[in-house]
């Protein structure tokens, strides 16, 4: 769909005399033009960012693109999922190159929401029953936060009315608590979790690297490559075990753990003993300087 008689001549972006993506600057832009997408009857695919898009962002706008007649990327700093006033105002920020890569990979339009779109009466958090799963590992360690994913991605569902939604495992805690949350407010959205990219030295591709000197670049593979010996430890040891043994490994490193957990995928506890049939998932946060860098891995 590349087609502009949804939207005014200023939300369509030009390049080289080629009508390519719609830009919706606001609230009222996005309704109308979901509206006359629903009439057409086609489906719709959403995915919501933070911007400074890479190439893990790019795999879902991609699985998207295959999946819809339309797709739809938000871009929005959300404030309320900060509780560190400093990591907001360090976020990355890098709208025109980010317009770029969507449209270069076939994006249909890119949602850029004024803070009044999304938080008209300030920015106060809705009632959501995120069933605990809010409260472990990112939960525990950024009070608050997962409030504020859920506030803002049910807004910002309710706005583009998505038939599917993508969200990367790189953030698995993350698309555990929006699919609860869309069964709590029982909305009628397939949520699809996407595979993590890497670079090729295994970490996590994150908006957050671009902050990373070289050097921490490199020292930043042990997160991956402690997640991959967790993996190999699951053959001999439990994991109250394992979670032990590589904390160990955090006390020689220049980077600073804040968790390392093991938990099962769906309840997001740690368990006694591995249970057969049951999928487990490793995950950790540590600091790079001050730079926070999450991952996790299946290892069951
Ligand atoms: P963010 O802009 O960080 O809020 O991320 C937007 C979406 O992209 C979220 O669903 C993330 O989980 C996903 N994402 C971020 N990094 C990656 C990655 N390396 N691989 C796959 N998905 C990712």
């Amino acid at each position: 769909m590349k087609c502009s008689t949804f939207a005014s001549f200023s939300n369509i972006l030009i390049i080289k005399f080629t009508i390519v993506m719609l830009v919706l600057k606001n609230k009222q832009e996005v309704t109308d033009f979901i509206q006359s997408l629903k009439y057409k009857g086609l489906t719709i695919g959403f995915v919501p960012t933070m911007g400074a898009l890479h190439s893990g962002h790019l795999s879902l706008i991609k699985k998207s693109i295959e999946d819809n007649q339309y797709t739809i990327c938000s871009i929005f700093v959300n404030p309320t999922q900060f509780n560190n006033l400093m990591d907001l105002e360090k976020y990355p920020r890098t709208e025109d190159s980010d317009i770029e890569k969507l449209n270069a990979v076939g994006c249909d339009a890119v949602y850029l929401p004024k803070i009044e779109d999304i938080y008209p009466k300030g920015t106060e958090i809705d009632p959501i029953d995120l069933k605990g799963l809010n409260s472990v590992m990112e939960g525990a360690s950024r009070p608050g936060h997962f409030e504020g994913v859920a506030t803002v991605v049910k807004r910002l569902f309710l706005q583009t009315q998505p038939t599917n939604a993508y969200f990367g495992e790189k953030d698995f805690q993350q698309l555990q608590v929006i699919k609860q949350m869309v069964k709590d407010l029982n909305l009628s959205i397939n949520i699809i979790g996407i595979p993590i990219k890497r670079e090729e030295n295994g970490l996590a591709m994150s908006s957050r690297n671009i902050r990373l000197s070289q050097d921490y670049i490199n020292k930043s593979t042990i997160l991956y490559k402690s997640l991959i010996q967790a993996k190999e430890l699951v053959k001999y040891h439990n994991p109250k075990e394992i979670i032990k043994i590589i904390k160990k490994i955090f006390n020689n490193s220049d980077l600073k753990l804040e968790y390392f957990n093991i938990a099962d995928e769906e309840s997001l506890l740690t368990p006694e003993e591995f249970l057969q049939g049951t999928h487990y998932r490793a995950f950790i946060a540590a600091y790079a300087g001050d730079v926070r860098l999450i991952d996790n891995l299946r290892i069951l």
